[in-house]
């Protein structure tokens, strides 16, 4: 047994706590979880816990249908909203296969074994995400019509506004789990708010929006309110992004940092921006995985639906942000597709596997883009090479099928899960006869 088994052994019996969640995260990022009791934690640690494997979303193969999780002792925390007195804790696992291998199924393997070949070439991979989310109360029905908690804006302060006391709720609950929240505020749709997490190494980042997620859904629970992550809600408002800023570090040192360089933008970190820029046709599917991803790519208000970069230019992909003088190790670059519904292991790992490509292969960072780029023309986007995201899940699947960056990336078991996976959720979807056409067409046809 090693220290920090020794120390959870410890922190369990003084801490009273009476069940420990085991959790990890299916193929599409849905939490799972596994209550033990503490006499079993010991074995859990050796061994760790059997569970079936194909009762669970992407881990299906019958033939590896039995699991094993194996707790990670360094993940270990009180869950605050359980209570102080005979409380429960959690402990993010990794999945193992019957032999003891890491399983290709799991996700934060994925992550895993994207950071192993950074750190092959000296590279730490950190990560810092801007989450939004809407706030709506609780509705009527499934279908009824989404009412959101407020009528704020950007930066409002709604006075005496029940989300500020929610922002609040969620951040200290956060913090008494060791998960830093940096900014916090109102963001531009009604009911829409905005959590930035501190930067940390991009396996505790994923790990802390899995926690992030489960928390602002309790805490929205405990108010009465209902919290939602889905990318774009309703139609007539802002979809919900979760901008990540990204740096690599040699050591203590950012590389992306040189500071007698335009916006004091390493070599390294232009080639990483362009790697982004090249696969992010490809590696949409994961960071964008639902149809209603596309509703808010495709939008407006602010999300980007064409491949280009900028410095402060708030149409493009990747942004650069303004850099501080003097503060070399914050420097990074901001990646704007992604939304808050994603799986954060593998969006990771992809987002990493294109950036390095970049910087593997030498590629050649394009010109930015002073303007904004949904006010020019077709034709001129065409003559300055800039690009289209995919329109729909249909196409961003189709990109990826071919995608040798994605299919080593992920492996073989959840490249294949995914695009079999999206492709029913798109034949669904494709069947549907919606309101606006029944609307737009019965009277007319
Ligand atoms: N909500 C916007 C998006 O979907 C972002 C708005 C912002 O933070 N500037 O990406
Ligand atoms: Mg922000
Ligand atoms: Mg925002
Ligand atoms: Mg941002």
């Amino acid at each position: 047994m090693d220290r920090q088994q020794e120390f959870v052994l410890r922190t369990v019996e003084e801490r009273d706590i009476r069940f420990i969640r085991l959790w990890f995260t299916d193929v599409l990022g849905m939490l799972k979880s596994v209550a033990i009791a503490p006499a079993e934690l010991e074995s859990a640690f050796a061994e760790g816990i059997g569970f079936d494997g194909s009762a669970i979303e992407g881990f299906t193969r019958v033939y590896e249908a039995d699991m094993i999780a194996k707790p990670d002792p360094t993940t270990f925390q009180v869950l605050p909203w359980r209570g102080e007195q005979q409380g429960t804790a959690r402990m993010f696992c990794d999945i193992l296969t019957p032999d003891g291998e890491p399983s290709l199924a799991d996700s934060r393997n994925v992550l895993k074994r994207a950071l192993a070949r950074a750190s092959d070439k000296g590279f730490t991979f950190y990560t810092h995400p801007e989450v939004e989310f809407y706030l709506f109360n609780p509705p009527e029905s499934d279908t009824g019509p989404l009412v959101p908690v407020d009528r704020g804006g950007y930066f409002d302060h709604v006075p005496r506004g029940s989300t500020h006391d929610f922002r609040r709720a969620a951040i200290t609950m956060l913090e008494s789990m060791g998960i830093s929240v940096e900014f916090s505020h109102h963001e531009a749709g009604p009911g829409q708010n905005e959590i930035d997490l501190r930067y940390a190494d991009a396996l505790t980042t994923a790990d802390n929006l899995m926690t992030f997620r489960t928390v602002v859904k309790e805490v929205a629970l405990e108010q009465g309110v209902y919290a939602s992550f889905m990318p774009k809600p309703m139609a007539d408002q802002p979809g919900s992004g979760m901008h990540t800023h990204m740096s690599l570090f040699e050591g203590d040192r950012n590389a992306f940092h040189e500071p007698s360089s335009q916006y004091e933008l390493s070599k390294v970190a232009r080639q990483f921006i362009a790697g982004l820029l090249h696969h992010a046709a490809e590696i949409t599917a994961v960071t964008n995985q639902y149809v209603n991803s596309y509703k808010r790519l495709w939008g407006g208000a602010e999300a980007p639906s064409f491949v280009s970069w900028g410095h402060n230019n708030r149409s493009a992909l990747v942004r650069v942000p303004m850099y501080k003088p003097g503060k070399g190790n914050s420097s990074r670059i901001e990646y704007r597709g992604i939304d808050s519904a994603v799986n954060p292991y593998l969006a990771f790992a992809v987002l990493l596997a294109a950036g390095l490509k970049g910087v593997e292969e030498g590629y050649e960072l394009p010109d930015e883009t002073a303007d904004d780029v949904w006010e020019l023309t077709n034709t001129e986007r065409r003559a300055l090479g800039i690009t289209p995201l995919p329109a729909d899940l249909a196409e961003a699947i189709a990109i990826m099928e071919r995608s040798e960056l994605v299919a080593e990336t992920l492996g073989e078991h959840v490249f294949d899960y995914v695009l079999r996976n999206k492709r029913e959720e798109w034949e669904a979807y494709r069947a549907q006869v919606t309101p606006y056409e029944l609307e737009r067409f019965l009277p007319l046809l």
